[in-house]
C-alpha cells in the first residue's frame, strides 16, 4: 500500500542502540531463566516459600504483574523492603531490553526491537485504533518455516521463545498503554496476534502457558479474552488439531497465500509436509470444535498468486467445506528488502476481493499499518542481522 501520506519512521530519543553494543551482542542462544510469569499459581506459592515467605506474597506479587504491570520492587509497597530484592531476583530476572522503538502513525503504531537476555533479539508492534488496541508478539527468535517472501524466514531459527517473554511483550505493552504512552489517552489491550517472528505451533507447549496465563482472571493473569487472541499458523496439521481440543475458544489465522499446492509450496515450504486440503480440512475440523470463524491470510503477491482463477479455486475450495465456517484476509505483500516480489496492483487486489466475495466468502483486506516501518514481518531483526555482520 502506498505509504506517502505516513510520517517517516522515528527512533524514540533514549531508546537508540550503539552499533558497538549491537556487534557486541553474544550470539549463542540460551533459553531463558525461569520467571513468575512461567508458573502456575500453585507453582508461584511454591516458589514463593521455597524463598521462605508465606505463600500469599505469591498473590500479591502476581497483582503487582497482572493487574498493574510492575516487576519494580520499589512498587511493591505491601511487600516487606527486606523480602523484596531476594524474590525479584529469584522470581523477576529481567528478560527483555527495549533496544530500538519506531513509529508511525503519528505515533499509534509503535514497533519494538527487544534485547533478549542471551543476546538475541525480537519484536513486537502495537497498534491502536479509534476504539481497539491490538498486539502482535513473537514466539520464537527467527523462524524456522523459510517462507521466502516473509524477512523472518530469511532469519533462520535461533530457539523458542519461553512463556514469560512472550508474556513480557505483552506486559509492557500494556504497561505502556495503561500509561497513557500511546496518543489517545490511557488504555486497555484488546487484542493479540501471535504473527510476529516464529511459528507458534511449533513452541507448542510455551504458547499454550503463555495463552492459559492471559486469558486466567486476574490476579492470577491477564484476564483476556480468548476470542481475542489468534495464533497464526502456516498450517501445522498435528497443532491445529492439537489446539482444537484444549476447549478454547481462540481465533485460528491459517496463513495459505496459495490455494494449489504448486506454488503454495513454493510461497510456504511446510507445504510439502501438509497440503492445501489438508490444512483446509484441519481449520474446518477447528471450527467444528470451537465455533470460531477460521481467518485465512492470503499475503498478495504482484503476478504470483494474485490470479483472478486463484480467488476462484480458493473459494471453490472453502465453499466445499461448508458456509459460514471462514473468512480470508488479503494482505497487500510488504515487501522485505532485496526480494524481487511486489504488492498486487491495487485493481487486481480489488478483482480477488470481489471474486472471493462473489463465492459468499466474508473477505477484508487486512490493513497494513506500520508497514512503512516494516510492521509485522521481522524486518527490523532483518536490518540489524545484516547491520551485525
Ligand atoms: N508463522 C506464523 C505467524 C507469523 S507471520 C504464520 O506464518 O502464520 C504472520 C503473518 O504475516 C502470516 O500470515 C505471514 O504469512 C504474513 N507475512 C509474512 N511476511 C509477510 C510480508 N512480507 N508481507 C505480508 N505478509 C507477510
Amino acid at each position: 500500500m502506498p505509504t506517502t501520506d505516513v510520517p517517516a519512521p522515528q527512533v524514540r530519543p533514549g531508546h537508540e542502540t550503539t552499533p558497538v553494543a549491537l556487534q557486541m551482542a553474544p550470539r549463542r542462544a540460551v533459553k531463558a531463566p525461569r520467571h513468575f510469569a512461567d508458573l502456575t499459581h500453585a507453582e508461584r506459592v511454591a516458589a514463593v516459600a521455597e524463598l521462605g515467605h508465606q505463600g500469599f506474597r505469591a498473590k500479591q506479587l502476581a497483582t503487582h504483574y497482572f493487574a498493574h504491570y510492575t516487576t519494580d520492587p520499589a512498587d511493591w509497597t505491601d511487600i516487606p523492603a527486606a523480602a523484596r530484592e531476594g524474590m525479584a531476583a529469584a522470581l523477576f530476572p529481567p528478560l527483555l531490553t527495549a533496544r530500538r522503538t519506531l513509529e508511525a502513525d503519528k505515533g499509534t503504531t509503535v514497533k519494538t526491537l527487544w534485547g533478549l537476555h542471551d543476546g538475541t533479539r525480537i519484536e513486537s508492534v502495537l497498534m491502536r485504533y479509534p476504539r481497539r488496541s491490538t498486539l502482535c508478539i513473537s514466539s520464537q527468535v527467527g523462524c524456522g518455516m523459510a517462507c521466502p517472501f516473509c524477512a523472518t524466514g530469511q532469519l533462520g531459527f535461533t530457539r523458542n521463545l519461553s512463556a514469560a517473554e512472550m508474556l513480557e511483550q505483552v506486559r509492557l505493552a500494556m504497561r505502556s498503554l495503561a500509561l497513557g504512552e500511546i496518543p489517545g489517552g490511557p488504555t486497555r489491550l484488546n487484542n493479540l496476534v501471535f504473527m510476529g517472528e516464529g511459528e507458534g505451533l511449533i513452541n507448542y507447549r510455551a504458547i499454550m502457558t503463555c495463552i492459559r496465563t492471559l486469558v486466567a482472571d486476574a490476579p492470577e493473569g491477564f484476564g483476556m479474552s480468548a476470542r481475542n487472541i489468534t495464533v497464526s499458523t502456516v498450517g501445522l496439521v498435528p497443532g491445529m488439531k492439537k489446539l482444537a481440543a484444549e476447549g478454547l475458544p481462540l481465533t485460528l489465522a491459517l496463513s495459505l497465500h496459495a490455494p494449489d499446492d504448486d506454488l503454495r509450496s513454493e510461497l510456504v515450504p511446510i507445504n510439502t509436509r501438509f497440503s492445501v486440503d489438508e490444512a483446509l480440512d484441519a481449520a474446518r475440523a477447528y471450527f467444528e470444535a470451537t465455533g470460531r470463524r477460521v481467518s485465512i491470510e492470503y499475503a498478495l503477491i504482484k503476478d504470483m498468486n494474485d490470479h483472478a482463477w486463484r480467488a476462484d479455486l480458493l473459494g471453490t475450495k472453502l465453499n466445499a467445506r461448508g458456509k459460514g465456517w471462514v473468512h480470508v484476509n488479503p494482505i497487500p505483500l510488504n515487501p522485505t528488502p532485496g526480494s524481487i516480489w511486489t504488492a498486487s496492483e491495487r485493481a487486481v487486489e480489488d478483482e480477488f476481493v470481489a471474486r472471493l466475495r462473489g463465492h459468499g466468502i466474508p473477505t477484508t483486506v487486512r490493513d497494513t499499518r506500520g508497514s512503512d516501518i516494516d510492521g509485522a514481518c521481522g524486518q527490523l531483526a532483518a536490518e540489524e542481522e545484516e547491520g551485525d555482520a
